[in-house]
C-alpha cells in the first residue's frame, strides 16, 4: 500500500478539494478538449465500496470521489475515479454501456488501465478468515450464520470488528 502521493490532511479540507479541481481541469483539456462542464465536484465521506460517482440534477452536474479510497491508495488512484466519472459527465449519464466502454478504452489507450485497486481486507469494517486456506476477507458487515470459502470449502471464521479495535483508533 502507497500512501506517499498523498499529502496529508483532512480530505474535506480544500486542499484536498482545490487538487480534485486541479485535476479535473488538467484531465478535461487532455482527454475531452477543455468541454466538459462540472458544477460540483466533493468529497463523500459515507463513501466505502462506492468510490466515485457521477449525476445530474436541478442543481447541476455533480462528481462525488471517496476520501477514503483516497487516504488508502493516495491521488494516482483516485484520479482513475475522477477520470472514470468524467467519462460519465461527457456521456451525461450513469450506466457503462457501449459508448462508455467505447470511449473508455480509447483514454486508456493513452492513460492506462481505470480499473481501480481493491480495498484490501485490512481496511474493512470486519476480517474473516478462512481456517482451510487462511486467506482474508473484508467485510462492511457482519457475515450472518456460518459462511464458507466458495473457493476451497473451509469456515470462514471472524478475526476482529471494528467494535473490538474501536480504542485503537
Ligand atoms: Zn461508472
Ligand atoms: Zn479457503
Amino acid at each position: 500500500m502507497s500512501r506517499s502521493s498523498f499529502s496529508g490532511g483532512d480530505t474535506t479540507s480544500g486542499q484536498a478539494l482545490a487538487e480534485a479541481w486541479r485535476r479535473f481541469a488538467e484531465l478535461n483539456q487532455r482527454y475531452f478538449r477543455g468541454r466538459l462542464r462540472l458544477e460540483r465536484l466533493s468529497f463523500n465521506p459515507r463513501f466505502r465500496s462506492t468510490l466515485g460517482t457521477f449525476s445530474t440534477d436541478g442543481r447541476g452536474r455533480a462528481i462525488q470521489l471517496s476520501p477514503f479510497y483516497l487516504r488508502l491508495f493516495g491521488w494516482a488512484e483516485l484520479e482513475k475515479v475522477l477520470l472514470h466519472e468524467m467519462i460519465h459527465l461527457q456521456l451525461g449519464r450513469a450506466g457503462h454501456g457501449a459508448e462508455f466502454r467505447k470511449l473508455e478504452s480509447s483514454i486508456e489507450r493513452d492513460y492506462g488501465p481505470l480499473r481501480p485497486r481493491p480495498i484490501p481486507a485490512q481496511a474493512h469494517n470486519y476480517i474473516y478468515i478462512c481456517d482451510r486456506c487462511h486467506l482474508e476477507f473484508g467485510r462492511w458487515r457482519p457475515l450472518k450464520g456460518p459462511c464458507y470459502h466458495r473457493g476451497c470449502g473451509g469456515r470462514l471464521w471472524r478475526k476482529r470488528g471494528r467494535s473490538l479495535t474501536k480504542s485503537d483508533r
